[in-house]
């Protein structure tokens, strides 16, 4: 499933506090819209209601193209190893690894970009 909530932002322009909608995780299916939209970064860009400023904010998400069984995780650095043992590790959620999820860690917004690409582009190569 998607999950999102709204958090508190104050604009470094004009110290107006906005609403700023996070998305916690992104599923393709439900919100097939949200595609683009990591696509094209708006996921991370706040536009304060204002003075009309936008700025970037950086947030951890999962994204997870459901119909194509891939997870990305986007984290920062120092969440890699625990991202990963979520994974991976002993406790591992199951269907993970058994239902063939290609799963990727990455700790940038344009990792995650480049990630998406290439795994549409070699979908669309693929002789069925
Ligand atoms: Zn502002």
């Amino acid at each position: 499933m998607s999950k999102h909530h709204i958090e508190k932002v104050t604009c470094p322009s004009c110290h107006h506090e906005g609403d700023f909608e996070v998305w916690d995780s992104i599923n393709t299916v439900l919100n097939p819209e949200m595609k683009e939209k990591v696509l094209n970064q708006s996921i991370f860009l706040y536009t304060c209601p204002n003075c009309g400023e936008t700025f970037r904010l950086n947030y951890p998400t999962l994204y997870h193209q459901m119909e194509d069984l891939v997870m990305i995780y986007l984290v920062p650095e120092s969440e890699v190893e625990k991202t990963y043992e979520m994974f991976y590790g002993e406790n591992a959620l199951a269907d993970y690894r058994t239902e063939k999820y290609l799963n990727r860690i990455v700790t940038s917004a344009n990792q995650l970009i480049e990630k998406i690409k290439i795994f549409d582009a070699g979908k669309d190569g693929r002789i069925n």
